[in-house]
């Protein structure tokens, strides 16, 4: 019988993101400024290890697979690993979140593959602006990337932005009024605390409340969202065929709504963005016994704690967020 993972609070999770490398080409001001340090060992999970554990977390009730990084498409074998995991039974919709590299050249071969929808991340709209938030002046392939993924009817694109208060604060109205006339959900993400970035997000945390009220002064209403949707808040607008997001990770009953797990490209299970270590899976992969890891899955999750406390400045063990996968 399928099994379902619900935690102590009776939260029921469907959604794994899975981070195939913490390896990454950007050199984001707000995550890692100073680029990827390569003196760390990979030790990441192999094609088999990966198989394992999405194997075992479909057979607990997983359906969506979400794979991230560090930055996912540096990793040679992404699309062996989008058709394996598209190929785990159980497993219904496989999702990409990138930065764009190499995308327009790929995205068919990812198609190809299985992969069902896409997360891009684009923090301002202005070359110059682009480049000084991510530390490369690749917004033209980005948007390249974009493009492709509409012309090849990817029905779930959403791009990613995060609000930073000395950067892109004031292109908030440029980005709504692009993505307006796109078949794409543009989602403004607050930025969050990490170990990390602590005086840069005191100069550039932003509250997403302010894209809501403009929102709402412009005709933009707010889905009703289902029991089961995650915590992002949508609104949609009579005469665009583009909506609009926010992810509020500061706000009251942020994680109530919480439907996601974790595991690293080390093969960590991650209960929170911000919380523990981490719990290694690896030692429970067993093919003479699948069951080992099941059961080690469900014992994990009973730990998982109600909330996060960024509220109080505790950025648990996270450092940036490549480490985990954002
Ligand atoms: N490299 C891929 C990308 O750029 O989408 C995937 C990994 S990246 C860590 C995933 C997302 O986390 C990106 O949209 C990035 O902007 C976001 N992110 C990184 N650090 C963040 C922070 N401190 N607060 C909020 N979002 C953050």
């Amino acid at each position: 019988m399928l099994k379902m993972l619900i935690d102590p609070q009776g939260r029921e999770f469907r959604y794994l993101r899975l981070s195939i490398t913490d390896l990454c080409n950007y050199k984001c001001n707000y995550c890692l400024p100073d680029g990827y340090d390569c003196s760390s060992k990979p030790n990441r999970l192999n094609l088999s290890q990966i198989e394992s554990i999405v194997s075992s977390f479909a057979r607990n009730g997983i359906k969506k697979v979400r794979i991230t990084g560090g930055e996912p498409t540096l990793h040679r074998e992404l699309t062996d690993i989008i058709r394996l995991l598209k190929s785990i039974p159980g497993i219904e919709k496989v999702a990409l979140t990138t930065n764009g590299h190499r995308m327009s050249a790929q995205l068919q071969s990812w198609k190809n593959a299985g992969l069902d929808a896409i997360n891009l991340s684009c923090d301002s709209l202005d070359p110059r602006m682009f480049a000084a938030i991510v530390g490369r002046d690749a917004l033209a392939d980005l948007l390249q990337g974009l493009d492709k993924a509409i012309e090849l009817g990817f029905h779930d694109i959403k791009v990613n932005t995060i609000l930073l208060k000395q950067f892109n604060a004031s292109q908030i109205n440029d980005l709504i009024a692009w993505a307006s006339n796109k078949p794409i959900t543009l989602r403004f993400i607050e930025l969050m605390q990490t170990l990390d970035n602590k005086e840069y997000f005191a100069a550039n945390h932003f509250s997403s409340d302010n894209v809501v009220q403009r929102l709402l002064n412009s005709g933009w209403s707010e889905r009703i969202r289902s029991l089961t949707a995650g915590p992002a808040r949508e609104f949609t607008h009579p005469q665009y065929i583009g909506s609009v997001g926010v992810i509020a990770p500061y706000s009251k009953d942020f994680c109530q709504s919480c439907n996601r797990l974790r595991v690293s490209s080390q093969g960590k299970l991650h209960l929170c963005l911000f919380g523990e270590e981490g719990y290694d899976l690896r030692p429970y992969i067993s093919n003479d016994d699948p069951s080992l890891l099941d059961n080690a899955i469900a014992e994990f999750l009973g730990y998982k704690k109600d909330s996060h406390f960024l509220h109080s400045g505790n950025s648990g063990h996270t450092s940036h967020l490549a480490m985990i996968g954002g």
